[in-house]
């Protein structure tokens, strides 16, 4: 493997004559629904870096939308991947199966919250993996009705379309949409603060109020499962006010309910714990996993108590490449990493950089409503001053600065109106300062 110099470097302008030649290419031969944030082709990538087409180096502050967790290529799962693709690449685990899809979901039981018997089941994405846990929680419970959130996502296949709130770009034009999926109000701080200051800061109020919506619009005696994001993703990095998911697992407890955690984004490391419920010590009756689960190979899971990942009936789940033996051993690499290389506490040391250098910024730019996030996954709220009204437009020409800048930035929110930061755990302390330096520089100059 050749070395990535870990610097920000920019040698054509942006994009370059490599990059715009395959942007071409791609508007020839690739649906253009399939869009791309950057205009930039990569062409290797390592710790903090992206290397481009062209030879440009970008700081890298998405993973790929929260993937590379452990940073692209890591050392691990580079050596743990050529090792398996020489043996075998695939042989489908519902048909002679091996040792890497079990020692996985051996992992996923030890590292998952709650201390009781767990099963897993590996798919390929995280929407594939969000599908199966409803199923499961349906042959489990027999009941039928499915409970998400404002702002929710849950992936872009029908059932988790259905899921997920957005309705543009995730929905436009796609349905009908999976019936039974009913949709509840979330604890939302930032926006809530605007109606009752008790309702921002009271998450068991916040819980009562979406409890009520649940109680009387769906009715827990057809209700198979609730699923929340414990800090939803697209949805804008929304950390729920304290006590809220307690109060929501509290009363699924009471009423048969399936309480499902979606940490495809927030799981493995990313916000400063192994699991975001573990901020709150919540123990969910399933939780699914995927992106950062495997270093950037495609490899999602549901893991949870035994007796609701083991209703349904043998051969009821499955699928031809789920938990695919180069992706378990990608992932058995990434857990290794994290473990061995503290990534965990690497994780809150970089929510205390970012979080003290943007506050910082916050204190002296009324467009940035809120700083949020915990670990390695922050974001701003950008509003028009003196208020809470979104401001989608600073957020595209913020983005588009840092991208002709050199700092590979995303956004996201229901609003659009939010600047996401989720860096490899791999970046030094260094590029990530310089990233927030031209972050306030394209700022200051808009
Ligand atoms: C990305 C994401 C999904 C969908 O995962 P895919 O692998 O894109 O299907 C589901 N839930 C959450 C919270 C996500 O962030």
């Amino acid at each position: 493997m050749s070395v990535l110099e870990q610097s920000r470097h920019l040698v054509t302008e942006i994009p370059g004559p490599r990059s715009r030649e395959l942007a071409e290419r791609k508007n020839g031969a690739v649906s253009r629904a399939v869009a791309t944030t950057m205009p930039v082709y990569a062409a290797r990538a390592f710790g903090g870096i992206v290397e481009d087409v062209d030879g440009n180096r970008f700081i890298d502050l998405g993973s790929g939308i929260a993937v590379t967790t452990i940073g692209n290529s890591a050392p691990r799962v580079v050596d743990a991947v050529r090792r398996q693709v020489g043996e075998f690449t695939h042989t489908c685990f519902m048909i002679t199966p091996y040792e890497g899809y079990v020692a996985v979901a051996e992992q996923l039981a030890r590292l998952t919250p709650g201390d009781f018997e767990k099963r897993s089941a590996l798919f390929n994405s995280g929407a594939e993996a969000v599908e199966n846990a409803i199923k499961i929680a349906r042959a489990y419970t027999r009941r039928t009705a499915v409970v998400a959130f404002d702002h929710a996502y849950h992936g872009r296949t029908n059932l988790t379309m259905a899921l997920t709130a957005k309705s543009m770009p995730y929905k436009h034009s796609f349905g009908p949409f999976a019936p039974d999926v009913y949709r509840a109000p979330l604890s939302y701080p930032f926006r809530d603060a605007q109606f009752s200051k008790e309702l921002a800061t009271d998450g068991e109020l916040a819980a009562r109020r979406a409890i009520e919506v649940i109680d009387k619009q769906v009715g827990a005696v057809d209700l198979a499962a609730v699923v929340i994001e414990p800090i939803q993703g697209e949805g804008g990095f929304i950390v729920p006010a304290e006590g809220f998911l307690g109060a929501l697992a509290d009363w699924c407890r009471n009423n048969g309910v399936v309480f499902i955690a979606d940490e495809v984004q927030t799981g493995f490391a990313r916000t400063g714990a192994m699991f975001a419920c573990e901020h709150e010590c919540l123990v969910p009756d399933l939780i699914v996993t995927a992106k950062g689960i495997a270093g950037g190979l495609p490899l999602s899971a549901v893991t949870g108590r035994a007796e609701i990942m083991d209703a349904p009936h043998p051969g009821g789940l499955g699928g031809t490449y789920g938990g695919n033996p180069l992706a378990c051993a990608a992932a058995l690499a990434a857990i290794e990493t994290i473990e061995a290389d503290g990534l965990v506490e690497r994780a809150r040391r970089i929510e205390t950089v970012m979080k003290d250098r943007l506050n910082r910024l916050q204190a002296g730019d009324p467009r940035i409503g809120d700083v949020r996030g915990r670990g390695a996954m922050i974001a701003i709220e950008l509003v028009k001053p003196g208020g809470v009204e979104p401001d989608p437009e600073l957020t595209r020409a913020l983005c588009a600065g840092c991208h002709a800048a050199g700092v590979i930035v995303l956004s996201c929110g229901t609003f659009g109106n939010v600047l996401r930061f989720l860096p490899p755990l791999t970046i030094s302390d260094e590029l990530l300062h310089e990233a927030l330096d031209v972050l306030s520089d394209v700022l200051a100059n808009l």
